[in-house]
């Protein structure tokens, strides 16, 4: 008898077990992958996938508004939730079945159950029945935390939630300053509700460049999203179908659903760790790893969101890939963390990669800053008041693009292309020298002349 049923056993269904167990079955290993829930994880089933769904629908009311000054007469328009989140749902379980199917096909074995770790080469299934492995992957990923208990806290929704519910709130409270409490909250905006939400920091978006955070954060107020700042809920009182938020700051707020959305934490709890040997990293609470995704068992790898590095579906990827091409593949490759595009799909979207200004002015001695805001060609005629952020972030002796930031419309379909350059350590002179496509709002990042700060570090004292 073979001493190991398998050579790889994926703990986890989701961006990063998926893509590893595809990869080492096409190198020739036999794989199994469980996943306790449904094939595709956070990202297919409640992350996002229907996150970006329910934005794109969130924007066409503002379309609609923003028609009339171009001439167009829209009937009075109405919206219905349910068609959303059936489409929805539609089109979600589409995904998972091609998650599940591409897997299949790829030759590894799926099994929805849940796995735990019952020692160091062996996975016990929610059956009782145990799989010997020589290498295991662990791809749990994570989920919502709500923070310390309140009282009260049985009636607050997290994201997981928000992607169910069975009628639009009127009014929804959301606690969060992060991506997803500010998605959500130009989401239920877009769609009609009246929004609150409530960051217990001085600004949302903690960080993000400063000029980001304050210009989201205005353009949201300008949309009529309330943003208190500086509190946080301490208590939730449910009356019939209605919510009270009580806040640290004494005053208290109703509504029709109360959400947090206040950070994540990997799912480490309950999966035999302990008895494996596999060690937690004390500072951020996911499963320490090195370069490689490996833990402290040598045959025990981690890879994604339960790691709790970079927190995003094509990060969690990489670091599948990289481990299977590494392990299995006889290619050993290790994932540069350096330089991560990323987005806020808020209204206006937010798109980042590289260092904030203060990042760059901790770790460079000279920082110049190019920076315009300015009014979308688009708000000309529908008259609507928004305006555009671009920021460059450069090293002033290298002349080298430390940062780029953008708030304004496809701001995270330009960050993309941007993230190329910058990632080549593309420089200023480079960015002057393309010639700008017109008219677009990405042009400005070619033409932005002259500094609009330049920062020189005095040299310390001798
Ligand atoms: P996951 O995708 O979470 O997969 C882990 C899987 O493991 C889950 O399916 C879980 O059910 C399963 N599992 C857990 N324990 C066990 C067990 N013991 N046995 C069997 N199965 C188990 N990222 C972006 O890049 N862009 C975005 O726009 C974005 N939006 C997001 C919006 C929301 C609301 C949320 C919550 C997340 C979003 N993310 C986004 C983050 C992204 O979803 C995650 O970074 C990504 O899914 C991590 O992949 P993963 O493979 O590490 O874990």
């Amino acid at each position: 008898m073979a001493e190991f049923d398998v050579d790889l056993f994926v703990i986890g269904g989701g961006s990063g077990g998926v893509r590893a167990a595809r990869i080492a079955a096409g190198h020739g290993a036999r794989v199994m992958i469980a996943e306790e829930y449904r094939m595709g994880g956070t990202c297919v089933i409640r992350g996002c996938v229907p996150k970006k769904l329910f934005v794109l629908g969130s924007h066409v009311h503002q379309e609609i508004e923003d028609a009339a000054g171009f001439g167009w007469t829209i009937p009075t328009s109405t919206f219905d939730w349910p068609t959303l989140i059936a489409n929805k749902d539609k089109e979600i379980a589409r995904l998972e079945a091609a998650y599940t199917a591409n897997v299949e096909k790829s030759g590894a074995e799926v099994l929805k159950t849940r796995a735990v770790l019952k020692d160091a080469h062996t996975v016990r299934l929610a059956d009782g029945k145990t799989v010997r492995a020589r290498t295991i992957l662990i791809a749990t990923g994570g989920a919502p935390n709500h923070g310390p208990v309140i009282p009260g806290i049985e009636h607050v929704i997290s994201s997981n939630e928000a992607f169910h519910l069975p009628e639009l709130p009127k009014r929804i409270v959301i606690q969060g300053g992060g991506y997803i409490a500010l998605e959500f909250a130009c989401i239920f905006a877009g769609y009609g509700s009246d929004v609150t939400v409530i960051y217990r920091g001085d600004n949302i978006l903690r960080g993000f460049d400063d000029d980001v955070r304050s210009h989201v954060r205005t353009e949201m107020e300008k949309a009529g999203i309330t943003i208190l700042t500086g509190c946080t809920v301490t208590r939730v009182d449910k009356h019939g179908k209605d919510f009270t938020s009580h806040l640290s700051s004494g005053s208290s707020l109703a509504s029709d659903q109360v959400m947090f959305a206040i950070g994540r934490h990997p799912n480490v709890a309950n999966l035999g760790l302990e008895t494996a040997g596999v060690a937690i990293n004390p500072h951020n609470g996911g499963i320490a790893v090195d370069a490689w995704s490996r833990s402290s068992v040598a045959n025990i790898y981690a890879i994604g969101d339960v790691t709790h590095r970079f927190n995003l579906t094509p990060v969690a990827i990489r670091e599948g890939h990289a481990f299977a091409d590494t392990v299995f593949g006889k290619r050993p490759v290790q994932v540069d963390h350096a330089s991560i595009p990323t987005a806020v799909f808020s209204q206006p979207e937010v798109g980042t990669v590289g260092l904030t200004e203060a990042q760059a002015r901790a770790q460079f001695s000279h920082v110049d800053i190019y920076k315009t805001t300015f009014r979308p060609i688009k708000a000309t005629m529908s008259g609507r008041d928004t305006r555009v952020l671009m920021k460059l972030v450069v090293d002033g002796v290298s002349d080298r693009v430390l940062g780029c930031h953008i708030v304004g419309d496809a701001a995270a379909e330009t960050i993309q292309a941007v993230a190329i350059a910058v990632k080549m350590k593309a420089t200023k002179a480079d960015f002057d020298a393309t010639i700008a496509l017109h008219p677009t709002a990405a042009e400005e990042l070619v033409t932005m002349r002259t500094p609009t700060a330049r920062h020189v570090r005095e040299a310390a004292a001798e």
